[in-house]
Protein backbone atom coordinates (compact mmCIF):
# COMPACT_ATOMS: atom_id res chain seq x y z
CA UNK A 1 0.00 0.00 0.00
CA UNK A 2 1.35 3.53 -0.71
CA UNK A 3 1.93 5.50 2.34
CA UNK A 4 3.27 8.62 1.41
CA UNK A 5 0.82 11.32 1.18
CA UNK A 6 -0.08 14.28 -1.15
CA UNK A 7 -2.10 17.07 0.60
CA UNK A 8 -4.15 19.26 -2.19
CA UNK A 9 -6.33 21.46 -2.81
CA UNK A 10 -8.11 21.38 -6.26
CA UNK A 11 -10.25 23.32 -8.23
CA UNK A 12 -13.75 22.19 -7.59
CA UNK A 13 -14.44 21.95 -11.28
CA UNK A 14 -11.94 19.09 -11.43
CA UNK A 15 -12.72 16.85 -8.47
CA UNK A 16 -13.20 13.95 -11.68
CA UNK A 17 -10.19 14.49 -13.14
CA UNK A 18 -6.92 12.26 -13.10
CA UNK A 19 -4.35 15.26 -12.04
CA UNK A 20 -2.98 17.35 -9.57
CA UNK A 21 -1.19 20.60 -10.97
CA UNK A 22 1.70 21.37 -8.90
CA UNK A 23 0.23 24.42 -8.15
CA UNK A 24 -3.01 22.60 -5.90
CA UNK A 25 -0.63 21.16 -3.99
CA UNK A 26 -0.39 22.43 -0.25
CA UNK A 27 1.99 19.92 0.88
CA UNK A 28 3.94 16.35 0.55
CA UNK A 29 3.88 13.42 3.73
CA UNK A 30 6.82 11.10 3.89
CA UNK A 31 8.90 12.27 0.78
CA UNK A 32 7.79 10.99 -2.03
CA UNK A 33 10.03 10.55 -4.98
CA UNK A 34 9.56 10.72 -8.58
CA UNK A 35 7.72 7.29 -9.68
CA UNK A 36 6.22 6.79 -6.38
CA UNK A 37 2.43 5.67 -5.42
CA UNK A 38 1.04 8.37 -3.65
CA UNK A 39 -2.27 8.97 -1.71
CA UNK A 40 -4.11 11.95 -2.17
CA UNK A 41 -6.10 14.19 -0.46
CA UNK A 42 -8.27 17.18 -1.62
CA UNK A 43 -9.10 19.84 0.98
CA UNK A 44 -8.61 16.87 3.81
CA UNK A 45 -10.81 14.11 1.95
CA UNK A 46 -9.26 11.45 0.31
CA UNK A 47 -8.84 11.22 -3.32
CA UNK A 48 -7.41 8.53 -4.49
CA UNK A 49 -3.71 6.88 -5.34
CA UNK A 50 -1.63 7.88 -7.97
CA UNK A 51 1.75 8.49 -9.64
CA UNK A 52 3.85 11.03 -8.08
CA UNK A 53 6.30 13.11 -10.69
CA UNK A 54 8.28 16.16 -8.70
CA UNK A 55 9.76 17.41 -11.93
CA UNK A 56 6.28 17.54 -13.77
CA UNK A 57 3.85 20.28 -13.85
CA UNK A 58 1.52 17.08 -13.21
CA UNK A 59 2.58 16.15 -9.96
CA UNK A 60 -0.27 13.50 -9.30
CA UNK A 61 -1.65 11.21 -12.22
CA UNK A 62 -4.75 9.18 -10.47
CA UNK A 63 -5.03 5.67 -11.21
CA UNK A 64 -7.60 4.25 -8.80
CA UNK A 65 -10.39 5.95 -6.31
CA UNK A 66 -8.87 3.01 -3.65
CA UNK A 67 -6.13 3.01 -1.67
CA UNK A 68 -3.80 0.56 -3.32
CA UNK A 69 -0.29 0.07 -4.77
CA UNK A 70 0.06 -0.02 -8.94
CA UNK A 71 1.97 -3.20 -9.04
CA UNK A 72 1.55 -5.88 -10.99
CA UNK A 73 -1.98 -7.67 -9.89
CA UNK A 74 -3.61 -4.18 -10.36
CA UNK A 75 -1.32 -3.65 -13.69
CA UNK A 76 -2.47 -6.81 -15.12
CA UNK A 77 -6.58 -6.22 -13.84
CA UNK A 78 -7.04 -2.81 -15.56
CA UNK A 79 -4.90 -4.45 -18.63
CA UNK A 80 -7.86 -7.18 -18.57
CA UNK A 81 -10.50 -4.81 -18.06
CA UNK A 82 -8.90 -2.65 -21.28
CA UNK A 83 -8.97 -6.05 -23.44
CA UNK A 84 -12.55 -6.72 -22.23
CA UNK A 85 -13.61 -3.38 -23.89
CA UNK A 86 -12.14 -3.90 -26.93
CA UNK A 87 -13.69 -7.08 -27.29
CA UNK A 88 -17.18 -5.54 -26.34
CA UNK A 89 -16.70 -2.32 -28.77
CA UNK A 90 -14.60 -3.59 -31.42
CA UNK A 91 -15.80 -7.10 -32.40
CA UNK A 92 -13.53 -9.74 -34.24
CA UNK A 93 -11.01 -7.07 -34.26
CA UNK A 94 -7.65 -8.54 -32.91
CA UNK A 95 -5.48 -5.03 -33.86
CA UNK A 96 -6.21 -2.23 -31.28
CA UNK A 97 -4.66 0.57 -28.78
CA UNK A 98 -4.89 -2.01 -25.88
CA UNK A 99 -4.55 1.15 -23.58
CA UNK A 100 -5.19 4.69 -23.75
CA UNK A 101 -3.66 6.21 -20.59
CA UNK A 102 -5.74 7.58 -17.94
CA UNK A 103 -8.85 6.46 -20.10
CA UNK A 104 -8.14 3.07 -18.61
CA UNK A 105 -6.62 4.18 -15.30
CA UNK A 106 -3.60 3.43 -16.05
CA UNK A 107 -1.98 6.89 -16.56
CA UNK A 108 0.52 7.91 -19.19
CA UNK A 109 0.61 4.08 -20.81
CA UNK A 110 -0.25 3.78 -23.98
CA UNK A 111 0.26 0.13 -25.39
CA UNK A 112 -0.38 -0.78 -29.49
CA UNK A 113 -1.36 -4.46 -30.12
CA UNK A 114 -0.15 -5.72 -33.73
CA UNK A 115 -1.80 -9.23 -33.22
CA UNK A 116 1.24 -11.15 -30.45
CA UNK A 117 3.20 -7.48 -31.09
CA UNK A 118 2.86 -5.16 -28.53
CA UNK A 119 4.57 -1.18 -28.57
CA UNK A 120 4.50 0.62 -25.47
CA UNK A 121 4.62 4.22 -24.90
CA UNK A 122 5.37 5.57 -21.66
CA UNK A 123 4.12 9.65 -21.09
CA UNK A 124 4.53 9.16 -16.76
CA UNK A 125 7.22 8.77 -15.31
CA UNK A 126 5.77 6.03 -12.85
CA UNK A 127 4.62 3.66 -15.89
CA UNK A 128 7.99 4.72 -17.38
CA UNK A 129 9.81 3.10 -13.64
CA UNK A 130 7.03 0.29 -14.26
CA UNK A 131 7.56 -0.68 -17.82
CA UNK A 132 9.45 -3.85 -17.19
CA UNK A 133 6.35 -4.63 -15.18
CA UNK A 134 4.09 -3.55 -17.92
CA UNK A 135 6.28 -6.00 -20.28
CA UNK A 136 5.78 -8.91 -18.05
CA UNK A 137 1.88 -8.47 -17.44
CA UNK A 138 1.88 -8.56 -21.39
CA UNK A 139 3.32 -12.00 -21.62
CA UNK A 140 1.74 -13.40 -18.61
CA UNK A 141 -2.13 -11.82 -19.97
CA UNK A 142 -1.77 -11.95 -23.57
CA UNK A 143 0.91 -14.63 -24.42
CA UNK A 144 2.86 -11.80 -26.05
CA UNK A 145 5.76 -12.54 -28.45
CA UNK A 146 7.21 -9.34 -28.30
CA UNK A 147 7.34 -6.27 -26.58
CA UNK A 148 8.98 -3.18 -27.73
CA UNK A 149 9.47 0.43 -26.18
CA UNK A 150 8.96 3.61 -27.90
CA UNK A 151 9.34 6.12 -26.35
CA UNK A 152 11.43 8.75 -28.05
CA UNK A 153 8.93 11.80 -28.03
CA UNK A 154 9.43 15.13 -27.14
CA UNK A 155 6.35 15.03 -24.94
CA UNK A 156 8.89 13.41 -22.48
CA UNK A 157 10.74 15.71 -21.30
CA UNK A 158 8.26 17.74 -19.27
CA UNK A 159 8.04 14.51 -17.49
CA UNK A 160 12.00 14.74 -16.98
CA UNK A 161 12.39 11.66 -18.90
CA UNK A 162 15.43 10.60 -21.35
CA UNK A 163 14.30 9.30 -24.82
CA UNK A 164 14.78 5.63 -25.62
CA UNK A 165 13.45 3.09 -27.80
CA UNK A 166 14.13 -0.59 -27.68
CA UNK A 167 13.00 -4.12 -26.96
CA UNK A 168 11.45 -5.05 -23.85
CA UNK A 169 10.81 -8.65 -24.40
CA UNK A 170 10.95 -10.91 -27.67
CA UNK A 171 11.84 -9.41 -30.43
CA UNK A 172 9.78 -7.52 -33.36
CA UNK A 173 9.62 -8.57 -36.73
CA UNK A 174 10.87 -6.88 -39.85
CA UNK A 175 6.75 -6.12 -40.94
CA UNK A 176 3.68 -7.06 -39.35
CA UNK A 177 0.41 -7.25 -40.77
CA UNK A 178 -2.85 -6.08 -39.21
CA UNK A 179 -6.45 -5.40 -39.85
CA UNK A 180 -8.67 -3.35 -39.89
CA UNK A 181 -12.53 -3.06 -40.47
CA UNK A 182 -11.30 -6.13 -42.69
CA UNK A 183 -8.45 -4.44 -44.32
CA UNK A 184 -4.81 -4.96 -44.42
CA UNK A 185 -1.85 -3.17 -43.94
CA UNK A 186 1.77 -3.65 -43.33
CA UNK A 187 3.04 -1.91 -40.31
CA UNK A 188 6.79 -0.90 -39.00
CA UNK A 189 7.20 -1.30 -35.67
CA UNK A 190 10.68 0.06 -35.82
CA UNK A 191 10.88 2.55 -38.11
CA UNK A 192 7.38 3.43 -38.53
CA UNK A 193 5.80 6.73 -37.22
CA UNK A 194 4.61 6.56 -33.43
CA UNK A 195 4.11 3.36 -32.98
CA UNK A 196 4.02 2.36 -36.39
CA UNK A 197 0.38 2.65 -37.15
CA UNK A 198 -2.97 5.09 -36.38
CA UNK A 199 -5.16 2.96 -35.14
CA UNK A 200 -7.27 6.57 -34.02
CA UNK A 201 -8.71 7.26 -37.53
CA UNK A 202 -10.61 3.28 -38.00
CA UNK A 203 -14.20 5.56 -38.03
CA UNK A 204 -13.33 8.28 -40.07
CA UNK A 205 -11.60 5.33 -42.59
CA UNK A 206 -14.85 3.53 -42.90
CA UNK A 207 -16.84 6.50 -43.46
CA UNK A 208 -14.30 7.26 -46.17
CA UNK A 209 -15.17 4.04 -47.46
CA UNK A 210 -18.83 4.28 -47.71
CA UNK A 211 -18.91 8.20 -49.29
CA UNK A 212 -16.27 7.34 -52.33
CA UNK A 213 -18.23 5.05 -54.48
CA UNK A 214 -17.34 5.83 -58.00
CA UNK A 215 -15.62 9.30 -56.89
CA UNK A 216 -12.53 10.54 -57.35
CA UNK A 217 -10.29 10.80 -54.20
CA UNK A 218 -7.57 12.48 -52.72
CA UNK A 219 -5.50 11.81 -49.55
CA UNK A 220 -2.97 14.60 -48.76
CA UNK A 221 -0.90 13.55 -45.97
CA UNK A 222 -1.64 9.82 -46.72
CA UNK A 223 1.12 8.10 -43.99
CA UNK A 224 0.89 4.38 -45.05
CA UNK A 225 -2.42 4.42 -46.65
CA UNK A 226 -4.62 3.62 -44.12
CA UNK A 227 -7.59 6.30 -45.95
CA UNK A 228 -6.59 5.94 -49.84
CA UNK A 229 -7.16 1.95 -49.59
CA UNK A 230 -10.04 2.34 -47.81
CA UNK A 231 -11.01 4.42 -50.71
CA UNK A 232 -10.56 2.30 -53.27
CA UNK A 233 -12.14 -0.75 -51.52
CA UNK A 234 -15.02 1.36 -51.72
CA UNK A 235 -15.61 1.94 -55.08
CA UNK A 236 -13.91 4.94 -55.77
CA UNK A 237 -13.11 5.67 -59.44
CA UNK A 238 -9.74 7.02 -58.99
CA UNK A 239 -7.24 7.40 -56.21
CA UNK A 240 -4.07 9.85 -55.31
CA UNK A 241 -2.14 10.20 -52.50
CA UNK A 242 0.82 12.05 -51.18
CA UNK A 243 2.76 12.24 -48.06
CA UNK A 244 6.10 13.61 -47.04
CA UNK A 245 7.75 10.64 -46.27
CA UNK A 246 9.24 8.49 -49.16
CA UNK A 247 9.38 5.37 -46.54
CA UNK A 248 5.38 5.76 -45.76
CA UNK A 249 4.35 5.78 -49.38
CA UNK A 250 6.17 2.60 -50.10
CA UNK A 251 4.52 1.00 -47.53
CA UNK A 252 1.12 2.52 -48.53
CA UNK A 253 2.27 1.18 -52.12
CA UNK A 254 2.84 -2.59 -50.81
CA UNK A 255 -0.36 -2.30 -48.77
CA UNK A 256 -2.29 -1.11 -51.85
CA UNK A 257 -0.81 -4.31 -53.51
CA UNK A 258 -1.46 -6.39 -50.41
CA UNK A 259 -5.68 -5.20 -50.64
CA UNK A 260 -5.59 -6.17 -54.73
CA UNK A 261 -5.90 -2.34 -55.70
CA UNK A 262 -2.75 -1.07 -56.88
CA UNK A 263 -4.31 -0.07 -60.09
CA UNK A 264 -6.21 2.20 -58.31
CA UNK A 265 -3.72 3.75 -56.24
CA UNK A 266 -0.97 6.46 -57.23
CA UNK A 267 1.08 7.44 -54.30
CA UNK A 268 3.97 9.82 -53.79
CA UNK A 269 6.39 11.84 -51.80
CA UNK A 270 5.45 15.71 -51.49
CA UNK A 271 5.11 18.63 -49.47
CA UNK A 272 1.50 18.54 -48.80
CA UNK A 273 1.88 22.65 -48.87
CA UNK A 274 3.53 22.44 -52.15
CA UNK A 275 0.94 19.71 -53.45
CA UNK A 276 -2.38 21.82 -52.98
CA UNK A 277 -0.79 25.11 -53.86
CA UNK A 278 -0.25 23.45 -57.50
CA UNK A 279 -3.29 21.66 -57.27
CA UNK A 280 -5.54 23.77 -59.85
CA UNK A 281 -2.50 22.78 -61.99
CA UNK A 282 -2.79 18.92 -61.84
CA UNK A 283 -4.43 17.06 -64.10
CA UNK A 284 -7.75 16.18 -63.11
CA UNK A 285 -9.92 16.88 -60.53
CA UNK A 286 -10.45 15.50 -57.10
CA UNK A 287 -14.51 14.60 -55.87
CA UNK A 288 -13.60 14.05 -52.24
CA UNK A 289 -10.11 15.38 -50.78
CA UNK A 290 -9.09 14.67 -47.60
CA UNK A 291 -6.67 16.77 -44.84
CA UNK A 292 -5.43 14.82 -42.33
CA UNK A 293 -2.44 16.46 -41.37
CA UNK A 294 0.35 15.96 -38.01
CA UNK A 295 -0.21 17.87 -35.06
CA UNK A 296 0.33 21.63 -35.73
CA UNK A 297 -0.62 22.55 -32.91
CA UNK A 298 1.46 20.79 -30.05
CA UNK A 299 1.39 23.23 -26.70
CA UNK A 300 -1.17 26.50 -26.25
CA UNK A 301 1.22 29.10 -27.44
CA UNK A 302 1.26 27.24 -31.35
CA UNK A 303 -2.22 27.84 -31.66
CA UNK A 304 -2.07 30.70 -33.95
CA UNK A 305 0.64 29.83 -35.83
CA UNK A 306 -1.38 26.17 -36.41
CA UNK A 307 -4.70 28.05 -36.79
CA UNK A 308 -3.07 29.59 -39.95
CA UNK A 309 -1.53 25.96 -41.09
CA UNK A 310 -5.04 24.54 -41.15
CA UNK A 311 -7.11 27.39 -42.62
CA UNK A 312 -4.13 27.85 -45.24
CA UNK A 313 -4.43 24.23 -46.61
CA UNK A 314 -8.21 23.92 -46.16
CA UNK A 315 -8.60 26.89 -48.07
CA UNK A 316 -6.25 25.36 -50.97
CA UNK A 317 -8.65 22.06 -50.48
CA UNK A 318 -12.16 23.46 -50.73
CA UNK A 319 -11.42 26.11 -53.32
CA UNK A 320 -9.89 22.72 -55.94
CA UNK A 321 -13.59 20.76 -55.03
CA UNK A 322 -16.24 21.02 -57.80
CA UNK A 323 -20.18 21.11 -56.92
CA UNK A 324 -21.33 18.15 -54.20
CA UNK A 325 -17.34 18.15 -54.05
CA UNK A 326 -16.56 17.21 -50.33
CA UNK A 327 -13.57 17.53 -47.93
CA UNK A 328 -12.48 15.65 -45.36
CA UNK A 329 -10.46 17.33 -43.06
CA UNK A 330 -9.24 16.27 -39.94
CA UNK A 331 -7.05 17.65 -37.14
CA UNK A 332 -4.87 15.42 -34.28
CA UNK A 333 -4.56 18.62 -32.16
CA UNK A 334 -5.71 18.65 -28.46
CA UNK A 335 -5.30 22.38 -27.89
CA UNK A 336 -7.93 22.54 -31.10
CA UNK A 337 -11.18 22.02 -29.73
CA UNK A 338 -14.43 21.33 -31.74
CA UNK A 339 -15.61 24.65 -31.98
CA UNK A 340 -12.28 26.53 -32.71
CA UNK A 341 -12.11 24.17 -35.72
CA UNK A 342 -15.82 25.37 -36.82
CA UNK A 343 -14.04 28.67 -36.79
CA UNK A 344 -11.21 28.01 -38.71
CA UNK A 345 -13.02 25.95 -41.55
CA UNK A 346 -15.29 28.57 -41.72
CA UNK A 347 -12.67 31.23 -42.18
CA UNK A 348 -10.80 28.74 -44.74
CA UNK A 349 -14.43 28.37 -46.39
CA UNK A 350 -14.52 32.50 -46.88
CA UNK A 351 -10.62 32.45 -47.91
CA UNK A 352 -11.99 29.99 -50.84
CA UNK A 353 -15.00 31.94 -51.87
CA UNK A 354 -17.02 28.81 -50.81
CA UNK A 355 -19.58 27.17 -49.06
CA UNK A 356 -20.50 24.27 -47.18
CA UNK A 357 -22.60 22.01 -45.17
CA UNK A 358 -21.08 19.63 -42.15
CA UNK A 359 -22.43 16.07 -43.34
CA UNK A 360 -20.76 14.31 -40.94
CA UNK A 361 -18.14 14.77 -37.80
CA UNK A 362 -15.68 11.57 -36.63
CA UNK A 363 -13.63 11.31 -33.39
CA UNK A 364 -10.97 8.76 -32.35
CA UNK A 365 -12.44 5.12 -32.46
CA UNK A 366 -13.79 3.52 -29.41
CA UNK A 367 -9.73 2.34 -28.54
CA UNK A 368 -8.95 6.11 -27.62
CA UNK A 369 -11.89 6.48 -25.08
CA UNK A 370 -12.58 9.59 -24.03
CA UNK A 371 -12.52 10.37 -20.51
CA UNK A 372 -15.75 12.54 -19.69
CA UNK A 373 -13.99 15.56 -17.42
CA UNK A 374 -10.88 14.86 -18.85
CA UNK A 375 -10.63 17.28 -22.21
CA UNK A 376 -6.86 16.00 -22.78
CA UNK A 377 -8.54 12.52 -23.73
CA UNK A 378 -10.32 13.75 -26.64
CA UNK A 379 -7.76 14.79 -29.69
CA UNK A 380 -9.25 13.79 -33.43
CA UNK A 381 -11.43 15.90 -34.82
CA UNK A 382 -12.87 15.17 -38.12
CA UNK A 383 -15.68 17.24 -40.41
CA UNK A 384 -16.62 15.74 -43.74
CA UNK A 385 -17.97 18.46 -45.56
CA UNK A 386 -19.78 18.81 -48.70
CA UNK A 387 -19.77 21.73 -51.35
CA UNK A 388 -23.23 23.99 -51.66
N1 LIG B 1 -4.06 9.58 -42.74
C1 LIG B 1 -3.02 8.73 -42.19
C2 LIG B 1 -2.29 9.35 -41.01
C3 LIG B 1 -1.62 10.67 -41.30
S1 LIG B 1 -0.42 11.11 -40.10
C4 LIG B 1 -3.60 7.36 -41.85
O1 LIG B 1 -4.81 7.15 -42.02
O2 LIG B 1 -2.86 6.50 -41.39
C5 LIG B 1 0.27 12.56 -40.76
C6 LIG B 1 1.19 12.36 -41.96
O3 LIG B 1 1.62 13.64 -42.41
C7 LIG B 1 2.48 11.58 -41.70
O4 LIG B 1 2.50 10.46 -42.53
C8 LIG B 1 3.61 12.55 -42.09
O5 LIG B 1 4.66 11.90 -42.79
C9 LIG B 1 2.90 13.50 -42.99
N2 LIG B 1 3.46 14.87 -43.12
C10 LIG B 1 3.87 15.69 -42.14
N3 LIG B 1 4.23 16.90 -42.65
C11 LIG B 1 4.03 16.82 -43.99
C12 LIG B 1 4.20 17.74 -45.06
N4 LIG B 1 4.62 18.99 -44.86
N5 LIG B 1 3.88 17.33 -46.29
C13 LIG B 1 3.42 16.08 -46.53
N6 LIG B 1 3.24 15.18 -45.55
C14 LIG B 1 3.55 15.54 -44.30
Amino acid sequence: MPEKKVLAARKRSRKHHPWVFSNEVIETEGQPETGDAVLVYDRGRFAGSGLYNANSLIQVRLYSALNQELDEVLLRKRLREAAELRATELPGETDFRLAFGESDRLPGLVVDRYGRHYVVQNYSAGMDQRREMVAGALVAEFDAECVYEKDDFRLREPEGLVRREGVLYGRPPERVIISENGVRFQVDIRSGQKTGWYFDQRNTRRRVRETVKGRRFLDVFCYTGGLAINAALGGAERVVAVDGSAAACAIASENAALNGVEELCEFSTADAFAFLKDLPRFDGEFDVICLDPPAFIKSRKEKRAGLRAFRTINALAMKALPRNGILVSCSCSHYLFWQDMVDMLTAAAQDAGRNFTIIERTTQGPDHPVLLGMPESEYLRCFFLRVV
